[in-house]
């Protein structure tokens, strides 16, 4: 099976560029991001503190998740429940990056993601794969812009989703985003030694999918 990690932090274009690269190259596209998500949002529903570790690896027990692509579109569904609509509010952004510092979530999550690596061929977006989940594929990319560039897409994607945006407000969050989730203990955000470097900061997204295509 072809797998190609695409590693980096929030708004650099990852999902994007993933997206884009799956359909060029009639691969799946997975959204590792969109199930850290989807915990976050479960443990909201029940109330659970998404900093309590003790508390979410209870909620984690009973967590049962199926990832179905509807019209090409990723859904994700846990113990049934379409939470798909839910995954990109804004305050579920900084509960993901919390929850995913857990160990007991996230060797849930590579579990499900290293059988679905298995099976297809398939490009993954997120913050380990190249460095912990796929640690053996050959085609691992850590794509990166400034925090300005990358605040400066977050205003726009959620505008367009109809949410409104402060630039100060979301660069901070982007900081603080990237400082969590390359500071925690367990497979931190953190570029693989043998990954492809690349600033997305003045290419267009067409440009960043051409020189990995060129890659592969
Ligand atoms: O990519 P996205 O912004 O949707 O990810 C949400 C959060 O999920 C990230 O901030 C990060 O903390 C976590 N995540 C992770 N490992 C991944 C993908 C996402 O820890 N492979």
């Amino acid at each position: 099976m072809i797998n190609i990690a695409i590693d980096g932090p929030a708004g650099a274009g990852k999902s994007t560029i993933a997206k884009l690269i799956a359909k060029k190259k009639g691969y799946i596209y997975l959204d590792t991001g969109a199930m850290y998500r989807a915990i976050a949002v479960w443990c909201i529903k029940a109330g659970v503190d998404v900093n309590d570790e003790k508390a979410v690896s209870q909620i984690l027990e009973t967590v049962e998740m199926d990832i179905v692509y509807i019209d090409n579109v990723q859904h994700i569904l846990v113990c049934g429940e379409d939470v798909t609509s839910k995954l990109r509010e804004n305050n579920i952004s900084k509960a993901a990056s919390d929850v995913s510092k857990h160990p007991c979530v996230r060797v849930k999550m590579v579990e499900l993601q290293r059988l679905f690596a298995k099976k297809h061929d398939v490009v993954l977006d997120g913050r380990d794969i190249g460095t912990y989940v796929l640690p053996d594929t050959p085609y691992k990319f850590f794509l990166t812009a400034t925090p300005e560039e990358r605040a400066r897409r977050r205003k726009l994607d959620l505008e367009k989703t109809g949410q409104s945006a402060d630039f100060n407000v979301i660069l901070e969050e982007i900081k603080q985003r990237d400082y969590n989730d390359s500071h925690r203990e367990f497979a931190p955000l953190k570029q693989a030694d043998d990954a492809v470097f690349i600033d997305s900061s003045d290419m267009t997204i067409d440009q960043v999918a051409e020189f990995i295509i060129d890659r592969l």
